[in-house]
């Protein structure tokens, strides 16, 4: 009796979470504005936004992916230090405008905007060189993800893999760090990480080309130390997909 009351409170629950997230961020409200969406691509920015967004798709480091100024293959930081990942892309700079999107999809306690950016990422993923026998994300520390519900990422990459039907891995495993990345200066980020990465599993990734996805690339330091694990592991390669990069050098 007390089982099957409970079982009803939890369903009744998940039905009004449910019809909170709807209401919060219907799926066709675009996720930089909220209002209305007039675009019908799936991505779910409006077409007053859109062009206020910079895609990456020009003068970017032939590494890492970021915007640079000049003409060079290579970022400052890819000049200067040891990248374990083959190539990471990503579409969008992380900037002011594009915010709004991680925001919703980091702390709106909204699943739904993983749906759209698994989309954007599928649909560059198909044009780009970049290769994928497996994918799989960055992984948050357990304590994080039980706050939060889940990992943005991970979600990101299950819609990606639904639509690619590249199968998706979930190998990677993430200690606390000793500092929150996000307070950090670009030194201390990557002596921050340094070995809080391991494997879960790693038949999953041997002899593979693998693609690593996460939401935003910052430094490179996260998705270098993951690639890093993964190619211990036995990976053959370690390929990087985001759907957005700051661009520290360009915009400094
Ligand atoms: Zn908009
Ligand atoms: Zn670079």
């Amino acid at each position: 009796m007390l089982y099957n009351s409970t079982v009803m409170i939890k369903e009744e629950l998940k039905r009004k979470l449910n019809s909170v997230e709807d209401f919060l961020f219907p799926a066709h409200s675009c996720l930089c504005c909220g209002s209305e969406c007039d675009t019908f691509d799936g991505y779910r920015i409006c077409s007053r936004c859109a062009p206020k967004l910079r895609k990456i798709d020009h003068n970017f480091c032939q590494k890492c992916g970021t915007l640079i100024k000049g003409d060079y293959a290579l970022c400052l930081h890819c000049m200067d230090i040891e990248r374990h990942f083959n190539k990471a892309r990503s579409i969008y700079v992380y900037d002011e405008n594009f915010a709004p999107i991680i925001l919703k999809m980091k702390f709106g306690k909204a699943k739904s905007p993983s749906i759209a950016i698994g989309k954007m990422l599928a649909d560059y993923f198909a044009e780009s060189d970049l290769l994928g026998e497996v994918v799989t994300f960055v992984p948050m520390p357990t304590s994080r993800q039980k706050d939060r519900g889940y990992n943005q990422a991970e979600e990101i990459c299950k819609q990606f893999s639904l639509l690619t039907e590249i199968p998706m891995v979930d190998t990677l495993n993430k200690q606390e760090t000793a500092y929150k990345q996000a307070k950090l200066g670009y030194d201390e980020r990557q002596q921050n990480i340094i070995n809080t990465f391991s494997i879960k599993d790693k038949s999953l990734v041997k002899n593979k080309c693998v693609l690593l996805i996460d939401d935003v690339i910052t430094t490179g330091a996260t998705v270098s130390e993951c690639a890093k694990v993964l190619l211990k592991a036995g990976a053959k390669q370690v390929d990087v997909l985001s759907v957005a990069h700051t661009a520290l050098e360009y915009d400094k």
